[in-house]
């Protein structure tokens, strides 16, 4: 279904989708951004390349983080998404597409801890805020209804089992040749939610006003269908 809403008589708004790791988020939001016309950015993308630049740069490893390097540098870090033929963005860091690079089980890791600090979240929420100026944008990650859009039209907040969620984050890491044990990635799914839930700088709650989708036991298109019945009810009741 192809639903034009790119017309005067139907103001734009802003879609802010938040919830748990490996959700399928990205997918149900980048579905509905191409559906609508809108603009998709996946901010988990830029938390991943800023974990890569610090990894590369030596502030981080596995068990140890240069927080105030980090702190000092992130501002000089340049991102930007740009658009492939085929409609869907690839993350650049300084000028280097590194996609691939980012989607690694340990870019996920150093992406939720790089997220933990303060000096890194404000400048991300600063230049993700620029990008919703002229709204039309659908933005998932863990704070976009309670930090970066708290005025967006549709909050929705997606959550699955962690157990759902480890199978089907196997899944995709074994499609992408990488050899993962399901008990790793189940421990990795529950250490991810229990560090953003639980830090201290814009944790992921549930903003009071979020629409909440429970995937678990829903096919992608129900989904995808839910989320376009709420989109539909919000531009059509303003
Ligand atoms: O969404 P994705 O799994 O790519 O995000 C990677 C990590 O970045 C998450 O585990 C989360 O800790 C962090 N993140 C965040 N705030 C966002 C997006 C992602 O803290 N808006």
């Amino acid at each position: 279904m192809n639903l034009n809403v790119d017309n005067e008589l139907m103001k734009k708004i802003i879609v802010a989708i938040d919830g748990f790791s490996s959700c399928g988020k990205s997918t149900m939001a980048r579905a509905l951004a191409r559906e609508v016309g809108y603009v998709y950015v996946d901010t988990g993308a830029m938390y991943r390349a800023v974990a890569l630049y610090c990894y590369r740069k030596g502030w981080m490893s596995p068990d140890a983080m240069d927080e105030q390097q980090i702190a000092e540098q992130v501002g000089s870090i340049q991102l930007e998404f740009k658009l492939r033929d085929d409609g869907n963005a690839d993350m650049y860091l300084n000028g280097e597409n590194v996609e691939t690079e980012i989607r690694t089980l340990e870019m996920s890791n150093g992406a939720s801890r790089v997220s933990t600090l303060g000096a890194v979240r404000r400048e991300l929420v600063r230049q993700q805020q620029l990008m919703g100026l002229k709204k039309g944008i659908v933005m998932d990650g863990r704070d976009i209804g309670t930090v970066v859009f708290p005025e967006a039209e549709l909050k929705v907040f997606l959550t699955a089992s962690a157990e759902v969620r480890a199978q089907r984050r196997m899944q995709e890491l074994l499609a992408k040749g990488e050899t993962v044990v399901y008990a790793e990635v189940l421990a990795n799914v529950k250490e991810r939610d229990d560090r953003d839930q639980n830090r201290s700088e814009s944790p992921l709650r549930k903003a009071h006003d979020a629409k909440v989708i429970d995937n678990t036991d829903l096919t992608p298109d129900q989904q995808q269908d839910r989320l376009r019945e709420l989109f539909l009810e919000t531009v059509t009741s303003r």
